[in-house]
């Protein structure tokens, strides 16, 4: 077989580039993929109950731009929906981001009214902020407030997730939940904010739905990369791998999802329950109401967070911190001695904690700047 470029992976920076290449240029792709099935980590399916789930976690679709807006709407239609969070502190469920309502739905109305006084003075309303800006920042009932957020929405759940502190983690991380000053209690406050109608993976189908796109499932790209002709390389897979650590290993973590259905219409109060500070799950998600159907039973996902370990489980975040990034420059060295025959983007090639958004985003860029040339 003879293609212009040999794709490794089938997730959102694969099919990105593979429809790109293929609708744009002209250009024959042959994607090569691991697993059984398109979509990466956004794959979803309908299960034995006809429940849309998520196999790799919930996946809700949330961007800024118009750009990665207008694109994948060529690939499927929307259902729209805000994605609203409760998290369970001191046996309570609150808002989560935690925001004004979280503040009067644990503490006695006169305190919450003057803790609420003081954050709309000294940041004013609307404003996010992330939890380790308001650590640094508060004074007084404010730093009791900041110290309390801290212990009991983000210190055991960042150190379940990540097995590390929030402070040793790179800002970014907790700050994707910032603590906000707002009565706005949904997830995410993107102008776009939607689930794909029939699914992730139906819209990836859609995408590679080409002449000139071949698609090679269940399998790992070394095992043909002998066997195929082809002028370049994109890499979606882990950066590390590729080069055969030659620079150690990246560190990853892991999840282990546990899927239970029950015989209910209805489980809990919104999409997904954060536990910070019980049991070993991060959180369980109602798979219904990202998907929006009406049927008798329920699917629950758990995540239980897990070490990364090669060959057992798989890498589904890259971690974020300084040494990483270091090991990670050594590897981009490694990227520029290719002089571009081999491209790399997506979560895993780049080792970036990417949302789904921000991977298309990074893809079309890359068609844009470094293939549309
Ligand atoms: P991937 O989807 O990881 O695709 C890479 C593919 O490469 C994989 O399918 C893999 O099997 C394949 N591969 C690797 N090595 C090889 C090899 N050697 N040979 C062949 N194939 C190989 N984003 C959001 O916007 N909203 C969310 O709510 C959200 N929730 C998430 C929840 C969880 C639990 C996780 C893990 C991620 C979540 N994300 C979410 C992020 C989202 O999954 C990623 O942004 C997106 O999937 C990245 O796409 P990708 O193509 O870069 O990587
Ligand atoms: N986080 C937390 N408590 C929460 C929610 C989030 O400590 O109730 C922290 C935690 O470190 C988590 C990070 O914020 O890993 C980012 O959360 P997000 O929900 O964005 O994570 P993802 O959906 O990517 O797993």
């Amino acid at each position: 077989m003879k293609v212009n470029w040999l794709i490794i992976g089938a997730g959102y920076s694969a099919c990105v580039l593979a429809e790109r290449i293929a609708t744009q240029l002209a250009q024959k792709v042959l994607i090569v993929e691991r697993r059984d099935h398109i979509a990466g980590n956004a794959y979803d399916y309908y299960n034995e109950h006809g429940i849309l789930v998520h196999k790799y976690g919930p996946h809700i679709f949330h961007t800024k731009s118009k750009k990665v807006w207008d694109y994948l709407s060529q690939f499927t239609e929307w259902r729209h929906y805000f994605h609203h969070v409760l998290g369970v502190i001191e046996g309570k469920k609150v808002p989560i981001p935690f925001n004004l309502n979280s503040l009067y739905a644990l503490f006695p109305p006169r305190y919450a009214e003057k803790l609420e006084e003081l954050l709309l003075e000294k940041f004013g309303f609307g404003v996010k902020v992330p939890i380790l800006k308001l650590r640094e920042s508060a004074n007084g009932e404010l730093e009791f407030l900041a110290n309390y957020i801290y212990e009991n929405v983000f210190l055991r759940y960042t150190t379940k997730q990540w097995e590390l502190k929030p402070e040793e983690l790179d800002r970014g991380v907790t700050g994707r939940v910032p603590v906000y000053i707002s009565r706005d209690n949904r997830y995410f406050q993107d102008t776009y904010q939607a689930m794909p109608k029939h699914g992730y993976t139906e819209m990836f189908r859609r995408m590679l739905a080409h002449p000139n796109i071949k698609l090679l499932l269940n399998t790992d790209y070394r095992e043909i990369i002998n066997d195929i002709k082809f002028n370049r390389i994109i890499c979606t897979g882990p950066l590390d791998n590729f080069f055969d650590y030659m620079h150690g290993e990246l560190p990853y973590r892991s999840l282990r999802f546990q899927f239970d259905t029950l015989d209910q219409e209805c489980y809990q109060e919104v999409g997904t329950v954060n536990y910070p500070n019980e049991y070993d799950i991060t959180r369980i998600t109602e798979q219904k109401y990202l998907s929006g159907q009406t049927l008798p039973k329920t699917t629950l996902v758990m995540e239980y967070p897990q070490p990364f370990v090669p060959g057992k489980n798989d890498p589904y975040y890259p971690i974020p911190r300084e040494e990483n990034r270091e090991r990670c420059e050594l590897y981009l060295k490694e990227v520029e001695k290719l002089n571009g025959s081999v491209l790399f983007a997506g979560r895993l090639a780049d080792y970036k904690y990417y949302d789904m958004d921000q991977a298309t985003l990074r893809a079309l860029g890359l068609f844009e700047k470094e293939i549309a040339v």
